[in-house]
């Protein structure tokens, strides 16, 4: 075993920094256009990471890692390096799939059912194996399913850290989203305060969520870009800003990531230059996750089938007000909407709301089909799939459902998939 994080610098520093700046020198044509906005991304991510070492070297300082249900700014206010860590395992699935392996293994041979969902599996490994940062602790809370609730107490005992779960409620209403924030006042701000040796300064919060309610304008304006017939950026460059607003909300340099893909965006469809190098013919909704292993995916499906993913079902749902910075009420309020609204802590709650912000996404994107991963080892979306089936048919929606596993390539390969998605857009499609 390494020293903790070391795999994850050596690939920061050995694979994501060279590849931002390969995007710079030798654009990969035909995404010349799109290079500066790649290496910004690749970069941005690479920072987070970096910064997430360096807090662990700092006495001063702590890792904040966190799970979905939560977003960075109280991390942040209390000058925490976070890290979410159901994005982690996505770090290794782009870059490393021998490690995505290792960690799996481990935490089947430590005695973690293999029906356990991947994401978790992933770090209770990655702690089993020494990789979880140091000088840390976890905020976790008891959305979105049973797998994270498995998780976290057994991450709890086996690293001796300090933990704080949260009770994500399981209604969808203000009232619901209160209390939620009121445990943000009188249980995350105290831990906080308690494990940073800091007092609480609510114009450090109010500074975060400024900082984040401008990432979040820019968000919200690179997903509405894709309302546009065809859609200014390929679809790789819809999705990752997504996953870069959980990790870094907050931080002006995700600010400054998204200000220039916004801008690039917007400009295009000012200009009315939104056709990329394919031809768009179709326009997908992918309803939960793709496969996080296969980067080229995306591309595949746009220059052979000219199919555009211009929306997915977790990322289209996020509320489109920013945070109100007036009190502390109305910040926490903020943070508890986009914690439990902008993750898969969507998934917490009845199917039927996740297949209405589903099918309002396909009609706002103007969708002409849907593709739902099945996800092994996620009760929640397989659960859903004879809703969603019989919607689609009550809609006359074309929808490929595909069985697979988001972080672990064995479970379905990628060929094996691209053959179904081939199938699917050479005939339902044609
Ligand atoms: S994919 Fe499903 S099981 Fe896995 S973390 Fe998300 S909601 Fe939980």
């Amino acid at each position: 075993m390494g020293k903790p994080f070391e795999r994850t610098v050596e690939i920061v520093n050995g694979l994501m920094r060279p590849m931002a700046q390969f995007w710079l020198d030798n654009p990969m044509p035909p995404f010349e256009d799109y290079a500066r906005l790649y290496s910004a991304i690749i970069n941005n991510n690479a920072d987070n990471y970096e910064r997430v070492a360096a807090a662990m070297c700092d006495p001063q300082r702590k890792v904040a890692l966190f799970e979905f249900g939560l977003v960075p700014q109280p991390f942040y206010a209390f000058d925490c390096a976070p890290l979410c860590l159901e994005f982690y395992p996505s770090f290794f699935t782009r870059t490393n799939m021998n490690v995505v392996y290792e960690f799996l293994d481990a935490a089947e041979q430590a005695g973690l059912p293999s029906d356990v969902c991947s994401t978790d599996r992933f770090i209770v490994g990655a702690a089993l194996s020494d990789e979880l940062p140091d000088n840390a602790f976890f905020v976790t809370s008891s959305s979105p399913c049973d797998g994270t609730r498995i998780a976290y107490p057994i991450l709890h005992k086996l690293l001796d850290c300090p933990m704080l779960y949260l009770e994500a409620p399981f209604r969808y209403d203000r009232e619901a989203i209160r209390y939620y924030a009121r445990q943000l006042k009188s249980e995350l701000i105290p831990f906080l305060e308690q494990i940073t040796k800091k007092p609480f300064d609510i114009d450090r919060l109010r500074e975060a969520v400024i900082e984040s309610n401008k990432a979040y304008e820019y968000l919200v304006d690179i997903h509405d870009t894709f309302t546009v017939k065809p859609a200014p950026h390929p679809g790789l460059l819809r999705i990752m800003p997504y996953g870069s607003f959980i990790q870094g909300a907050g931080h002006p340099g995700l600010t400054e990531t998204l200000k220039l893909l916004r801008d690039d965006a917007v400009g295009r469809v000012r200009e009315g230059r939104t056709q990329g190098p394919f031809e768009e013919k179709h326009r997908v909704l992918w309803v939960h996750v793709p496969p996080t292993y296969d980067m080229e995916l995306f591309n595949w499906m746009e220059e052979h089938f000219g199919a555009m993913v211009v929306t997915n079902s977790l990322s289209s749902t996020a509320i489109l007000e920013p945070i109100d910075t007036t009190s502390l009420d109305t910040m926490l309020e903020g943070i508890a909407w986009q914690g439990l609204d902008m993750t898969m802590s969507l998934m917490r709650f009845d199917t039927e709301k996740l297949i209405d912000f589903s099918l309002h996404a396909y009609d706002h994107y103007q969708c002409d089909c849907m593709i739902v991963t099945q996800h092994v080892g996620c009760n929640s979306i397989c659960g859903a799939r004879g809703l969603i089936r019989k919607v689609c048919r009550k809609r006359d929606i074309p929808v490929l459902f595909i069985e697979f596993d988001y972080n672990d390539d064995r479970v379905l390969p990628p060929e094996l998939m691209r053959t179904q998605i081939e199938e699917f857009f050479t005939t339902v499609m044609e």
